[in-house]
């Protein structure tokens, strides 16, 4: 996942963004995309569509606004990474809520597997970058580490306006917890 990382972090760099919170919408406008908060029904939270020279951004009405920006870094995502892979002749993505139960499904490619799995690890490192995560960790948890202690991790949350849970899961890979 290092050059997925490294995606995100050339994208931050890219457009000279280096506080926190991220501002993800404008990352996603910066790149001519256009972001709507819209009804996507009860099962989708996401959509990425590849209109011509117009791509558009869809996120979920009935989501949070931290998982609303998750699902605007997890868009930006497929289109830096896997909008322009010569052989996807692809359109539309579409991400559903809970992507468990699409893992299960026999249709769900090996590829749309791992994209998916890119993406989250993109979304993840654009609204987390391991840099000011480093420093904020040092911070909040000043000389008494305790990385099991559910309020400091949705403290760091707060601050990054990120769900505990993807706070949690981003502490964990970058070997924090
Ligand atoms: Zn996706």
């Amino acid at each position: 996942m290092r050059r997925v990382y490294n995606a995100a972090y050339a994208l931050l760099e890219e457009q000279g963004i280096n506080s926190i919170p991220i501002k993800v919408r404008e990352i996603a406008e910066k790149l001519g995309i256009k972001v709507k908060v819209t009804d996507l029904g009860s099962e989708v939270s996401g959509v990425l569509l590849l209109d011509d020279n117009d791509p558009i951004i869809g996120v979920s009405n009935l989501e949070g606004p931290e998982r609303q920006r998750f699902s605007i870094a997890h868009e930006i995502a497929h289109y830096r990474l896997h909008s322009k892979d010569v052989d996807v002749d692809q359109k539309m993505f579409v991400d559903k809520k809970n992507m468990k139960v699409m893992f299960r499904k026999q249709d769900f490619s090996q590829r749309e597997f791992r994209r998916e799995r890119e993406a989250n690890a993109f979304a993840a490192a654009l609204l987390m970058p391991e840099q000011n995560l480093f420093e904020d960790v040092k911070a909040v948890y000043n000389d008494n580490p305790n990385l099991t202690d559910e309020k400091l991790i949705y403290e760091l949350a707060s601050l990054y306006e990120v769900s505990g849970l993807a706070m949690s899961y981003r502490l964990s890979n970058l070997g924090f917890v």
